[in-house]
């Protein structure tokens, strides 16, 4: 949570935010923002700033279905007398600006970019995004980005930060992007005042210290590695039923399944969001399946995100903290508690027996 070493910091007050949201929608750019619908915290391209929730925190699904939909069009064929034609999906070159998502999410986008880029759809969607955070003003008892190198003022794949203050927002461009944002409206903006940026980084630091969760340190993905065959896993993972909401609401989680849909006359080859905790996502065509057991693909999703590919990205886990697996998990698996039960060679004993 440092402070960033270029840029003019900005305060704005309540209204100025709205009218902020209201100015980039009228240069047609496409904002993704917080809304509620239905009871439920949800982002969602918005046409006007007051349909949305300004309010800090935690979206119920993460903001990469934005960049990495859940579903997508690859190519499309068709059969003109014999002769295939391909046609690429129709190109969407608008930008788009995700609003008011967590840090966490912003460095879960990173963690998607480190897998991802090399996609042409991804990477052009990438390119065409601005992120603009919003600094956690509160952490929810699932939260556990201070575990894993993540702040609740984090800037990690953050081009602009917005923090809260008492009278309204404390705003900064951290990136090329996000200076590019600011640019246009620099003029009409207050310069913050001495002190509301520490204030903001402040209220961060209490953030942080309020999440009670241990750090998960990226020298256990060894020893998390070596634990490949621990019984301890068919004792931790024994009550997952496989629904894989973990991995679809998660912002790093990053499988997927292509599928051919159509005929001899017609048809497209679509890409879809896919889990390694189904049954199916290893099944080979015999019938014989390398991860035969719930346990087992409970144990890949875990020891993927923070012993393998920590151990290939630089001792980075493919988990920021955000909390939603744990939040939506229908029995109540705890990503966090299974790696702190897995290093302390105790196995769970029961729901909440877990030191955390
Ligand atoms: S850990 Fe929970 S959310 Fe994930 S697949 Fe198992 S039961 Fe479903
Ligand atoms: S594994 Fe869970 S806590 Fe970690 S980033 Fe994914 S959803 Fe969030």
């Amino acid at each position: 949570m440092g402070t960033p070493s270029a840029g003019q910091i900005h305060r704005l007050g309540r209204d100025q935010l709205a009218s902020w949201v209201d100015a980039l929608l009228g240069e047609r750019k496409r904002v993704f923002a917080p809304v509620l619908r239905r009871g439920l915290r949800v982002l969602r391209a918005v046409e006007r700033a007051q349909d949305v929730d300004f309010a800090p925190g935690r979206t119920r699904w993460s903001p990469k279905e934005f960049l990495f939909p859940r579903t997508e069009t690859l190519f499309s064929y068709e059969n003109r007398d014999g002769v295939p034609v391909l046609a690429d999906p129709p190109a969407d070159d608008v930008p788009r600006i995700l609003f008011g998502v967590q840090p966490c999410d912003a460095a879960g986008l990173v963690r998607l970019d480190s897998i991802l880029l090399q996609d042409p759809f991804y990477a052009r969607r990438r390119e065409l995004t601005t992120v603009v955070a919003i600094a956690c003003s509160e952490a929810a008892p699932e939260c556990f980005c201070t575990a894993v190198g993540g702040s609740p003022a984090g800037q990690e794949g953050v081009d602009v930060l917005l923090a809260p203050l008492e009278t309204g927002w404390v705003v900064r461009a951290l990136s090329p992007k996000g200076e590019a944002l600011l640019a246009p409206r620099r003029g009409g903006w207050e310069t913050a005042a001495a002190g509301d940026w520490e204030a903001a980084l402040e209220q961060a630091g209490r953030v942080a210290g309020s999440i009670g969760r241990r750090e998960l340190p990226a020298a256990w993905a060894e020893k998390l590695e070596q634990s490949f065959a621990d019984p301890i896993w068919d004792e931790l993972a024994r009550r997952c039923v496989g629904c894989s909401i973990c991995a679809y609401v998660c912002p790093s989680c990053s499988c997927f399944d292509v599928a051919d849909e159509g005929s001899d006359a017609c048809g497209s080859r679509c890409r879809t969001w896919d889990s390694c905790s189904f049954r199916l996502f290893t099944q080979h065509g015999s019938g014989h399946n390398p991860r035969a057991t719930q346990p087992a693909r409970s144990r890949q999703r875990v020891l993927h995100k923070f012993a393998f590919y920590p151990l290939q990205h630089g001792g980075r886990a493919m988990c920021v903290g955000c909390g939603r697996c744990i939040r939506s998990c229908p029995v109540g698996m705890d990503i966090h508690a299974e790696v702190v039960e897995v290093m302390s060679g105790r196995p769970e004993k029961e729901a909440g027996d877990v030191q955390r």
